[in-house]
């Protein structure tokens, strides 16, 4: 949440500040600002989208800034609570991404002592905290202000005292260091500076950074310098545009027949037999773990419980899929236990903070990542990568089906340590796996088929989603996503579950999309949908090319064709993507950015 972005070299600030604003803004969007050293702080902030408000920005000559785009927790999302914010002499411009839990007790004590404050956002009282102690050297100001805030941060911020530095520190929000040639970037992202640079340095918590044009220090908690390793990211800038698609989620979707070729990439040998984590791994994954919880947020939490399925089906390990909001305070630990967390920006505060959890309580930890030097890899004892580039849209899709596609990776490793897996039934799981692009593709290609649905549901006021075992948790990511961009009440449920209560909300005017396989549930889902339309309720099914008996039962089809693939719900999970989002764009909604909702949830 929030994105944050400084700059010092040669160029322009302003253009620079403002296109990387641009490609931070799925992080949050509801007001956005830059300061300038232009021979003097220099400032611009008002609500609203980056692309809304950039045309008024005033030009401003200077190479050093600071810009934001913000979502907002404290604070109305007013001109006045966008950020930057600034010292009483207007000095001192900082752009903060968290939360300042004690603002409120830091607040009065600097109205005592004279400040006075312009805005209602708790990150304000950084600037004036700074500004309190500021005796000519910003990184001294600095790490004496952080020591007294507390809560969560990434700040970054400048001195017309000192124009040629910016300084940044964090705790528990992301920070990166943009290594440029006579330039540098601090980001809370690697896709803000891409364009100039692909040359990072990842910060730890606690670590503060003074960077000018031609220099880079860095510091830890205690203050001692450190030497920092520069790594290169492999992400093309190409990755995080939108290639000529109307929305960077339609772009998203379509890159998952090369998304879900490039997950499997080096991790499956049909020649060897084998599957292979790159990342070294094995060690975590040993004969004697006795269960597994998976914790994760939002659609990486349904991944893990498709991933229930998947390792349950092979091995015979428990697992356990918790909302790490939850486990973080409630869950139960032991240290026979794996724990696996799914983070797509390695960031989410709540599955950073089960992570922790899981630690201080001895269990071995794994995350699933779509980023490299990420917050979530550093702590985990072990990291997977999703390999799906950047996914700028804020509904997930590209890396939920990448996530279950290592999720079962896993399940095969750990089945192959378990001794369940015979070399026969390996080699056909690998066959299966290399022709899951072409599953996915053929989705893209039936897209016209799908639209016809989206025009039968575009004026739905409720639409539910059912589906049994793997299906259950496809049923409520298809739900998230039409909810999260369409705006249309949406809900999953496991179809056996529909009599235990839903049953009471359907009428003529719901419509519920039912997913069919041809697995041992067959019979009774079908018989699910007839009960529903009983109730005067319009069935969508998607089912299988050569599924003849469905169409008998629902009102409308949309089909899929995946053999008996182990993996179906990859391409039924682009059906109800692609649904998703046809819906939303007849309706006319802002895809990407939907209201009241952030890509990366930073803050608790
Ligand atoms: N707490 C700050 C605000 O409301 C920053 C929010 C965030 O990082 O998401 O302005």
């Amino acid at each position: 949440m929030c994105g944050i972005i400084g700059y010092v070299g040669f160029r322009d600030a302003r253009t620079v500040l403002i296109e990387s604003l641009k490609r931070l803004d799925y992080r949050g969007y509801d007001s956005a600002g830059i300061a300038i050293i232009d021979k003097k702080l220099k400032i611009f902030k008002d609500k609203g989208e980056i692309v809304k408000i950039e045309k008024q920005i005033p030009q401003m000559k200077g190479t050093t800034g600071v810009g934001h785009t913000r979502w907002a927790t404290h604070g109305a999302v007013t001109k006045e609570n966008a950020h930057p914010h600034l010292s009483c002499d207007k000095k001192i411009a900082i752009v903060h991404n968290g939360i300042i839990e004690n603002f409120n007790i830091l607040k009065e004590e600097l109205i005592k002592k004279g400040h006075t404050f312009l805005s209602d956002t708790d990150s304000e009282v950084i600037a004036h905290l700074i500004d309190d102690i500021y005796k000519g050297n910003l990184e001294e100001a600095m790490i004496a202000a952080t020591k007294k805030i507390k809560g969560s941060y990434a700040i970054v911020a400048i001195s017309q005292d000192e124009p040629l530095k910016i300084v940044g520190v964090r705790k528990e929000s992301p920070l990166v260091i943009g290594v440029g040639d006579s330039e540098n970037f601090l980001a809370s992202d690697i896709t803000a500076f891409l364009k100039y640079t692909n040359r990072v340095m990842f910060l730890n918590d606690g670590e503060l950074c003074v960077i000018t044009a031609n220099t880079i220090r860095v510091y830890d908690k205690n203050q001692r310098p450190i030497t920092k390793k520069e790594e290169l990211i492999t992400w093309d800038i190409k990755d995080s545009e939108k290639s000529g698609f109307p929305h960077f989620m339609l772009k998203e979707i379509y890159d998952q027949p090369e998304t879900v070729h490039h997950v499997l990439r080096g991790r499956i040998s049909e020649i060897e037999e084998t599957i292979t984590f790159p990342e070294q791994v094995e060690k975590l994954l040993k004969n004697e773990i006795t269960s597994i919880h998976i914790v994760a947020c939002g659609t990486s939490f349904y991944a893990g419980l498709a991933g229930k399925y998947l390792i349950e089906q092979l091995t015979n390990i428990s697992v356990f899929t918790e909302l790490a909001s939850e486990y973080r305070y409630f869950g139960t630990r032991n240290e026979n236990s794996l724990v696996i967390a799914i983070t797509q920006s390695g960031e989410t505060a709540d599955t950073l903070a089960a992570l922790r959890e899981a630690q201080l309580s001895g269990c071995r930890t794994l995350v699933i990542t779509n980023v490299i030097g990420s917050t979530a890899t550093r702590i985990a004892d072990g990291y997977i990568l999703q390999q799906s580039g950047p996914e700028i849209g804020v509904a997930a899709t590209k890396t939920f089906t990448s996530q279950i596609i290592l999720l079962f990776l896993i399940a095969l490793k750990l089945s192959i340590i378990q001794k369940k897996l015979g070399s026969n039934e390996l080699y056909n799981y690998i066959v299966q796996l290399k022709a899951l692009p072409r599953y996915v593709r053929d989705i893209l290609q039936r897209s016209n088929d799908i639209i016809a649905i989206a025009k039968q549901l575009k004026d739905a006021t409720s639409v539910f989603f059912i589906g049994r075992g793997i299906n259950y948790p496809l049923s409520l990511e298809g739900a998230l996503k039409l909810k999260e961009i369409s705006y249309i009440h949406a809900e999953g449920f496991a179809a056996g579950e529909l009599k235990h209560g839903p049953f009471a909300l359907l009428t003529d005017e719901t419509s519920v999309v039912a997913i069919v396989t041809q697995d041992e549930t067959y019979e009774k889902i079908l018989a699910n949908i007839g009960e529903i339309k009983a109730r005067g309720s319009k069935v969508i099914a998607i089912a299988e090319d050569k599924d003849s008996e469905t169409e008998k039962h629902a009102d409308f089809m949309l089909r899929f064709s995946a053999g008996s693939h182990v993996l179906q719900c990859i391409p039924i999970t682009v059906v109800l993507q692609l649904l998703a989002y046809h819906v939303a764009h007849l309706r006319k909604c802002p895809i990407d950015k939907p209201r009241n909702l952030a890509k990366s949830v930073t803050v608790e």
